[in-house]
């Protein structure tokens, strides 16, 4: 067995509580490293694309890395993998923390969840034993409650992940909440949640050895030094949020359901305005040197501000009262709600109104009154909650009117901040993701705002720049490490196979890196596959195909445009 792992998985049928722990041959560790790759490699080999998600018998998968534990930099981290309850295609979102180090420490690479309890439960994985128990007094409690709750009854060194009431009640957009962050899109909360399991608490202290110590001591503090310097100093200052006047001014923030990508009210929810008005902390996740994380005071546990709910639930919804759009984006953290798509749901049906397709006259843009309402109902799936709760394109299907040529989705996954007709490059990134529109699966943007392409009139060249944002993204996925690290690599590869070295003892190359990071893309397509996928999901919603941005009309990309990107895409990956 390599260094860096524990050489298997732990397989937990909550259904009857069953656990055994499941060999991990060398060569599948070394062919899909950990994490996003690893967990996609279980679920194929489940048999989990053709299941339903919310089934007894769709599996949850919760993977660690073989860095995780180490002293390396931003490297406690997990992925949570699984079907999708809200695409029906894989899904991968990761979090980070202490978690990840005591989850590895319970002496396992993964745990694979299946089964379904009969009432709601914790479940809890002490080193080698696994059990369940009653956990009924936690119905409708918040994440932080219920982690809070649970760590005073279980006493010392548990590490916690839990649902809210959004993952109890199935919102196909759930969260699993560690820590108060988030394992994000794609619904993993309804997952769990239709397992019965509240919360997975995990203690744990069994270590892997590294095949070279005092070179992991060296390159760590070299890493960390590194990861203080000026390629992260943005995201220190001003956290995730520091773009959000630049995508203003370029005309790629998203606004009024993507009706504009610029939005008059901006500098209210600028990070720059929103710390010269309100106190707040600086946080990292652990083992992070970086922390990008800014906590603005708000009540009493205050709320985290990123970029992406600040678009979403901000200009997305045209709301500009910085104070409205902080409390929507705790309450979606304590619900357990990814603001994404709370936010480009909720933007969808304030459209839906503002067309007289939806009768909810409440519902208006710019009313942060209205989308705190609206939040509650969709986490507690009362009234239109219960529509909302399904995301926008199962919404769209609802609604009728082709609202779907105005739903901001991809296969089903809301879309981020990023205005596709003024990032074309990231236009073609959320057509072909596997898991939907996502930015961080595909770091096309990137590229976008690179010297490599005209972000307005991409040619094919920028085809091959897409296909290598989305192998990277894989790759650090699997390993894995902090995106934001991205910046302080020379080359990444190279870094990255001398990283693996030292921890695993594989004589890996940059070369062998990039092939696996190929494998593991390939992995997800070929799951998507068995799942029903079909060439007329890579695309994007009518609205971006046939309307240029109003305040830009050089923002225009036509369908013709996208399909060829994607038709090249398609060829230079073979498929
Ligand atoms: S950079 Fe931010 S998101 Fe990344 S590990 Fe550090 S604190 Fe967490």
């Amino acid at each position: 067995m390599p260094f860096g792992y524990h050489g298997c998985y732990l397989r937990i049928d909550v259904s009857s509580g069953a656990a055994k722990r499941v060999p991990l041959a060398d060569s599948v560790l070394r062919q899909f490293l950990g994490g996003s790759g690893l967990g996609v490699k279980l679920l194929l080999d489940e048999g989990a694309a053709v299941v339903d998600p919310l089934a007894p018998d769709a599996p949850l998968v919760f993977a660690f890395s073989p860095l995780v534990g180490s002293p390396l930099t931003t490297s406690a981290k997990f992925a949570v993998v699984s079907k999708s309850p809200l695409t029906e295609r894989i899904n991968d979102s990761l979090a980070s923390s202490g978690f990840a180090i005591t989850g590895k420490g319970c002496g396992c690479d993964a745990i694979v969840i299946v089964g379904r309890a009969p009432e709601l439960s914790v479940l809890i994985i002490d080193e080698t034993d696994v059990r369940l128990e009653p956990a009924t007094e936690y119905r409708g409690a918040t994440c932080r409650e219920t982690e809070t709750g649970l760590r005073t009854r279980l006493g010392k060194g548990y590490r916690i992940a839990s649902i809210g009431p959004a993952g109890e009640h199935l919102v196909r957009y759930a969260t699993i909440s560690h820590d108060g962050r988030h394992a994000g899109r794609g619904g993993s909360g309804a997952v769990l949640g239709s397992k019965n399991v509240k919360a997975i608490a995990v203690r744990g202290t069994q270590r892997t050895d590294w095949a070279y110590p005092a070179e992991l001591t060296a390159l760590s503090k070299s890493l960390s030094k590194r990861s203080f310097g000026p390629a992260t100093a943005k995201y220190r200052e001003l956290g995730t949020a520091t773009n959000l006047l630049t995508f203003n001014r370029f005309g790629a923030l998203p606004t009024r359901n993507f009706q504009s990508g610029t939005f008059d009210e901006a500098a209210s929810l600028s990070p720059e305005e929103l710390s010269s008005t309100r106190s707040k902390t600086r946080e990292s996740c652990m083992t992070c040197t970086i922390g990008c994380e800014h906590i603005y005071s708000l009540g009493k546990n205050g709320v985290r501000v990123e970029y992406e709910s600040l678009f979403a639930l901000g200009s997305l919804c045209g709301v500009s009262d910085a104070d409205a759009v902080l409390r929507a984006s705790q309450r979606c953290d304590e619900l357990g709600l990814d603001t994404i798509s709370t936010g480009g749901t909720i933007a969808f049906a304030m459209e839906c109104v503002e067309r007289g397709w939806l009768n909810e006259s409440w519902l208006t843009f710019g009313s942060g009154e209205a989308l705190l309402r609206a939040i509650d109902l969709i986490g507690s799936r009362e009234g239109l909650g219960n529509l909302l709760a399904e995301g926008s394109r199962r919404a769209a299907h609802a609604i009728g009117h082709n609202s779907i040529a105005i739903a901001p989705q991809v296969k089903g996954l809301e879309i981020p901040g990023y205005e596709p007709r003024a990032l074309q490059t990231m236009a073609l990134g959320f057509a072909v993701g596997a898991r939907g529109a996502d930015h961080n699966r595909s770091g096309a943007y990137e590229v976008d705002f690179s010297d490599k392409v005209d972000r307005r009139h991409v040619t094919l060249d920028a085809v091959r720049h897409a296909i290598d944002t989305e192998d990277k993204a894989a790759l650090m996925d699997s390993m894995i490490l902090c995106k934001f690290l991205r910046g302080v690599f020379e080359d990444f590869h190279v870094e990255a196979a001398d990283m693996l070295r030292i921890v695993t003892g594989w004589d890996v190359t940059a070369a062998e890196l990039r092939e696996t990071a190929r494998r593991i893309v390939s992995a997800k397509r070929q799951f998507n596959l068995l799942a029903g996928w079909t060439p007329a999901e890579d695309t994007l919603p009518e609205r971006f195909l046939t309307t240029p941005l109003p305040n830009d009309p050089e923002a225009s990309l036509s369908r013709e445009r996208l399909d060829s990107l994607v038709a090249e895409y398609h060829r230079q990956r073979a498929w």
